[in-house]
Order: C-alpha cells, then sequence, then structure tokens
C-alpha cells in the first residue's frame, strides 16, 4: 500500500483587495532584470482599465487575453507557449494566470511546457511530466472549480480529455481575493459554485472518503449550504465564502475522487463542448438514485436563485454519438469506482449509460 504523496500550494494570500499585493509578491521572483512575467488574464477583463491598471506590468513584460469560451485544448497551449517563446529572448520569470478554472489551467499547463518539451497532448495522464514548470501564480476571479489548489491542468486532446495531473502542476502562489468575483454573471456563479458542491457530495459520498478529504468536503459543503441554500448572507459574504468552499471542495477531492457526474460530464463536454460546471449541473440534476440528498437539494438551490439548467442536449444524437460520450464516461474508471465501489461494471452498463444521457 502506499499513499498519495500530494503537493499543496505552497503560498496563499487571502483577503478583499490582495489582488493589490501581487507587485510585492512577484518582485524576488523576478530572476534576471529583463525577464518577463507573462500574464494570462481572461479577456471578460480586455478593456476594463481600472482593473488593467492594477496589474504591475513592468517593460517587458506580456499581457495575452484569452477566452474563456471554450474550455482549454493542448494545441492552444502549445500555440501560446510558442508566441512566449518566440516574444522573448530571456528565459521567462513566471506565469501569472488571472481568471476562472479556463485560464488557471491554461497558465498551469503553458508553465509546465514551457520547460517540457514537445507537445502538451504527450502529457495529459498521471506523472508525465519529468521539468520543474517556470514559477506560476494563480488568481481565481470566480469561485467553484477548485483549479486554484489541484494537481492537473485539464486539457482538451486529439484523442482525450485529460489533464496534466503532476506534483509540477500546483502553483507556486494563489492570490485568493474574493472582490474580484463581484462581476461574475448570475448563471455563471451558479454553474461554477455547483461544479464546487457536487465535488463535496461526490467526495463525501464516494467509497474513497477518509478523513482527509472528509474534512475538507463537510467543511465546503457547510460553506455551499450557507451560500446558495439560506439567505443571511451579504454580497461580499457570499462571495468571501464560495471561495473558500471552492479552495476546501479542491482539497476534498485531492485525497478522494469525483463522482458519476463528473464521469458523465466530461462525455458531455468532449463530445458537445458543454463547458464543466453547466454540463456539471445538467448531468447531476439526473442523478437521484446515485445521491438522493444532493440532488434534491441542488433543485431546491435551483428553484431559488431561479437559474435555468439547459434540457434536450441530447434528444437528436445518433448511436455513434451516444457512444462517444459513453466511452469517454466509462474511461474514467477512478470515479466509477469511487461512486459505485470495486464492482461498478455490475452496475454500471453502457445500456444504463445510454438511458440517463437521453434524458438530458
Ligand atoms: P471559466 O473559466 O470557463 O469561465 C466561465 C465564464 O465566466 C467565462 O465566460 C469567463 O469569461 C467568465 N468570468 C470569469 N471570471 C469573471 C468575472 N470576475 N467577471 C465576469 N465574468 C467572469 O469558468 P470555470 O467554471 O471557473 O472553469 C471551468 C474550467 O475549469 C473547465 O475548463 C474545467 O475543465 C476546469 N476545471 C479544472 C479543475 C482542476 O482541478 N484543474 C477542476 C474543475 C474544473
Ligand atoms: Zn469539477
Amino acid at each position: 500500500m502506499t499513499f498519495k504523496n500530494f503537493p499543496m500550494v505552497p503560498r496563499v494570500v487571502y483577503g478583499r483587495g490582495s489582488f493589490d499585493q501581487l507587485q510585492e509578491i512577484l518582485i524576488p521572483k523576478r530572476t534576471q532584470n529583463d525577464a518577463p512575467f507573462v500574464y494570462l488574464v481572461d479577456d471578460f477583463f480586455e478593456g476594463r482599465e481600472a482593473f488593467l491598471k492594477r496589474i504591475p506590468l513592468e517593460e517587458n513584460d506580456m499581457l495575452i487575453f484569452v477566452s474563456a469560451n471554450e474550455e482549454p485544448k493542448t494545441q492552444q497551449v502549445d500555440t501560446l507557449r510558442d508566441k512566449i517563446l518566440a516574444d522573448s529572448t530571456v528565459f521567462i520569470a513566471g506565469i501569472i494566470g488571472i481568471g476562472g478554472g479556463t485560464i488557471l489551467d491554461l497558465a498551469k499547463a503553458v508553465a509546465l511546457m514551457l520547460t517540457n518539451p514537445g507537445s502538451s497532448a504527450d502529457y495529459q495522464g498521471w506523472d508525465l511530466i519529468k521539468n520543474p514548470a517556470v514559477y506560476h501564480v494563480g488568481i481565481p476571479t470566480i469561485s467553484g472549480t477548485g483549479a486554484e489548489v489541484s494537481r492537473t491542468a485539464v486539457l482538451t486532446g486529439p484523442a482525450k480529455k485529460l489533464g496534466l495531473n503532476s506534483d509540477y502542476t500546483t502553483f507556486d502562489q494563489v492570490i485568493l481575493d474574493p472582490e474580484l468575483t463581484t462581476t461574475v454573471p448570475k448563471d455563471q456563479w451558479f454553474y461554477t459554485g455547483m461544479d464546487c458542491y457536487i465535488h463535496c457530495i461526490e467526495s463525501l459520498n464516494g467509497t474513497y472518503i477518509n478523513a482527509f478529504s472528509q474534512s475538507y468536503g463537510e467543511k465546503a459543503y457547510d460553506l455551499c449550504q450557507e451560500v446558495f441554500l439560506k439567505d443571511i448572507l451579504s454580497p461580499e459574504e457570499a462571495q468571501n465564502k464560495l471561495m473558500m468552499a471552492s479552495w476546501h471542495g479542491g482539497m476534498s477531492i485531492a485525497y478522494s475522487q469525483v463522482g458519476v457526474a463528473h464521469a458523465m460530464s466530461y462525455g458531455l463536454s468532449y463530445l458537445l463542448g458543454t463547458k464543466h460546471g453547466v454540463g456539471n449541473c445538467i448531468v447531476f440534476d439526473h442523478l437521484q438514485e446515485f445521491y438522493p440528498k444532493g440532488v434534491a437539494e441542488f433543485k431546491e438551490m435551483v428553484r431559488r436563485h431561479g437559474v435555468a439548467i439547459p434540457k434536450g442536449l441530447c434528444k437528436d444524437l445518433t448511436d455513434e454519438q451516444f457512444d462517444v460520450m459513453i466511452d469517454v464516461a466509462l474511461s474514467l474508471e477512478p470515479l466509477w469506482e469511487n461512486a459505485c465501489g470495486e464492482d461498478w461494471k455490475k452496475v454500471i452498463t453502457r445500456k444504463k449509460l445510454r438511458t440517463l444521457y437521453q434524458k438530458m
């Protein structure tokens, strides 16, 4: 028996307005005088001068706006890496990702690919990365995925949607400034927040559960309940608490696993490009038999916040398309084992998944 020896984020700043500490944090990391930092920033912030002025850009630094409309791709990571190397004559001092899970994963992946040769598609899997990444900082602007704490950067490649899972993936520094989430639109706030809620449900109700994961998962679950089920928090308190829920939810799955909603949502995402947060909601809505209490509570949250969960995505799909989704979902064996135990193959058949997908 070996126990996972996994890395944690070594440094974290928390607080409303803490974003302004970025300059002070970066100064000692500028290894050579002219070594640039590269900022990968969600293009939501493009043109928002009041925010952009707060980024401590120095002469050689690069600021690249990236769209989060689609989830990150291996090809996109490789292209960004090539562009950064082409535009700089000296080595890069660090990568700073400012955005949601999409941008945070891109920042982690680009930081890794600056020091590891070839295509990021070659490293989709577990512990395939050979060399430490360049220094990388994550600054979430929306809460829920836990990408700020995790040791993976989820990428869609030519053959699969799978993360660069490695000890080098984890950020060297995270800045948690809940104020940055103020502008998140309501639906997106809910979908990404539900990613955290579903992390908790899948972790706490999984067969891999242990006291380590439970301690983080229960805290995250309580915080989600305060944010999504009780009407007692001010908007600022809700932002503060959801940011910490995301962190704890991410920590909870680090030492356990996610489950049915994530496995099936990966199928939707691979075939249809459905984004992670909303995809999880679409799937979770139909998982009463696996998570009765969690799904009932989820439906109550949907009702309370008047958010629409898309329906009818699969109604016109062909047999081949269903097969693609089912193949992707079934390939995520640890998720099923966590959800349904060692004998999961007896319960989770292709027919069963087809029936579930047909409802979505
Ligand atoms: P996202 O990054 O895809 O962003 C969603 C939308 O919110 C985008 O339109 C973006 O522009 C907008 N947005 C972000 N911050 C905003 C702000 N402050 N104001 C206004 N709009 C804002 O959303 P997400 O749900 O955080 O991330 C999803 C991604 O995270 C997926 O690619 C998924 O695979 C990944 N993920 C990674 C992990 C991990 O451990 N690495 C875990 C879960 C999910
Ligand atoms: Zn998730």
